[in-house]
């Protein structure tokens, strides 16, 4: 990475002795707070096995809007499970990062968006859902 104040699209195609990986079902309307819904997420697990990683490694400084670090998720090589990545040990792979500065967040321009209450730290709660 040539700087670690940029984004960065994340593509890694491997071999995994062990991932780790969540997958939290659909919600339903009034949604609860991501740390609510992930109690009834399901964790796999996986031992030696083909796949890809993709997701994004995101800056410190944009914590409060995004979470820093990276985000990954993961898919078996024939795309038949997979999710969220927890923990992962990789054996051996192929990388690829496309660097992206810039940044685009689009808000709704109508609905429940307009009400609902966001000033509340969730730090904590981001903290414990990514772990
Ligand atoms: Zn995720």
């Amino acid at each position: 990475m040539p700087s670690e104040n940029l984004f960065y699209a994340v593509r890694v195609d491997g071999n995994f002795s062990y991932i780790k990986a969540r997958s939290v079902p659909r919600q339903e309307k009034p949604y609860p707070k991501l740390a609510d819904a992930v109690s009834s997420q399901s964790v796999f697990e996986f031992e030696n096995i083909s796949g890809t990683l993709v997701g994004f490694r995101t800056p410190e400084y944009v914590k409060g809007v995004n979470v820093p670090g990276y985000h990954l998720h993961f898919i078996t090589e024939d795309r038949s499970a997979g999710g969220h990545v927890l923990d992962i040990e990789m054996e051996n792979g192929e990388s690829s990062l496309d660097i992206t500065n810039a940044f685009f967040m689009e808000l709704p321009t109508s609905g429940d968006f307009y009400n609902v209450e966001l000033g509340q730290d969730l730090q904590a709660d981001m903290e414990k859902v990514e772990k």
